[in-house]
């Protein structure tokens, strides 16, 4: 059982990242989170109850614990540097796939992606593409070349939209976009996805750049689309050793996720009713996925849902999963990073 246990930790990770309070003049607050002097993969959260004694407020205090917990002190660098193993990994051929989930304005974008501008605040996506090419250039040494392929899609309300297609204006059609998963050999396909061949980091930056336009042309239809629709960065790494003629093959897939929030049902109606139950269906059937995965259960739920169909060949078996959830440091929002924490929790009991 042990074994088990290791095996899987080794396959599914969860780290928690509580974003700075802006509110405060340090950007710190211990108001709501406490991480425990000396640890770092452990969150306190106090929330104030009325006690029913004698009606005086008194703390509860609820502990979570995490592969890591990173604080709101923590910088992109520190981040990167404990999932930089893991992108080294796709080089060595293992599927793999990081997440950031958590409610709208807790810090998923800025963590998979931040600021491209300012190289502090350059977030996983950009190093993990610096650290790709130049491990290349060191394998390059031991006879390994690589071929590298770049896509990046979007899923809103069940549908797959390609953001590197600049072509089509409405890029909205389910039909055109369809995932084929090959058992045999464990591949999964998105029929007329663009692909674009990149030789270095430069021409990723383009096309996210290109990708942000598509997106900021369908923002125009829906209003805060980027927290309603999950976004998947994928980079597929093929590699052939002319020395020895060994091959490898990875996926590296970075995913923000859609908000988390429950959107209240009441008042909810039309297009904001089918969103609200699109992402919930989406972010459950992932939760199942990886329960069903930690269980060894014979039927794993990958078809419930786009995104972790579309994933099916990258969670799960050999791959490795890293989930980012991403916690707002505010009162206000308390409820929402209670819930969020226990989806993670949940992930990583697995
Ligand atoms: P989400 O993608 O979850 O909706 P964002 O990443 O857009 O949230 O974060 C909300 C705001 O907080 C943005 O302005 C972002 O730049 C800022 N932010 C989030 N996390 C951090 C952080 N660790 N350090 C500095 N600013 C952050
Ligand atoms: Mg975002």
């Amino acid at each position: 059982l042990h074994n088990t246990i290791q095996e899987l930790k080794g396959n599914i990770r969860v780290f928690c990242r509580i974003r700075p309070d802006f509110s405060s003049p340090d950007g710190l607050n211990g108001n709501v989170f406490n991480l425990p002097p000396g640890t770092d993969n452990l969150v306190e959260v106090k929330s104030p109850t009325i006690g029913s004694f004698n009606g005086e407020a008194s703390i509860k205090k609820t502990a979570f614990t995490f592969d890591r917990v990173f604080g709101p002190a923590s910088t992109q660098e520190m981040v990167f540097e404990d999932i930089s193993q893991l992108v080294q990994s796709s080089l060595d051929g293992y599927n793999t796939c990081i997440f950031t989930y958590g409610q709208t304005g807790s810090g998923k974008t800025h963590s998979i992606l931040g600021d491209l501008k300012v190289p502090s605040q350059r977030g996983m996506i950009p190093r993990t593409v610096e650290k790709i090419f130049s491990s290349i250039q060191e394998l390059s040494e031991k006879g390994w070349t690589y071929q590298i392929e770049c896509f990046f899609l979007e899923i809103y309300n069940e549908t797959i939209n390609d953001l590197l297609n600049t072509t089509s204006k409405n890029n909205n059609n389910d039909l055109k976009y369809e995932i084929k998963h090959n058992l045999e050999n464990n591949v999964t396909t998105v029929t007329n996805m663009t692909v674009v061949p990149v030789t270095n980091p430069k021409q990723v930056y383009e096309l996210l750049a290109l990708a942000n336009k598509t997106r900021s042309v369908a923002k125009t239809l829906c209003n805060e689309r980027s927290s309603r629709s999950h976004t998947v960065f994928q980079l597929k790494l093929t590699g052939f050793n002319q020395q020895s003629s060994e091959r490898t093959q990875g996926l590296l897939n970075l995913i923000d996720l859609a908000g988390s929030e429950r959107v209240s049902r009441s008042g909810v109606e039309g297009k904001q009713l089918k969103e609200t139950q699109a992402i919930n269906k989406s972010l459950s059937s992932l939760g199942d996925v990886i329960s069903a995965l930690a269980n060894k259960e014979q039927h794993i739920p990958y078809r419930n849902s786009k995104l972790t169909f579309l994933l099916q060949n990258s969670i799960g078996g050999n791959s490795k999963t890293l989930m980012f959830v991403n916690i707002s440091p505010e009162l206000k929002d308390l409820q929402e990073s209670t819930s969020s924490l226990r989806f993670a929790a949940k992930v990583n009991s697995c």
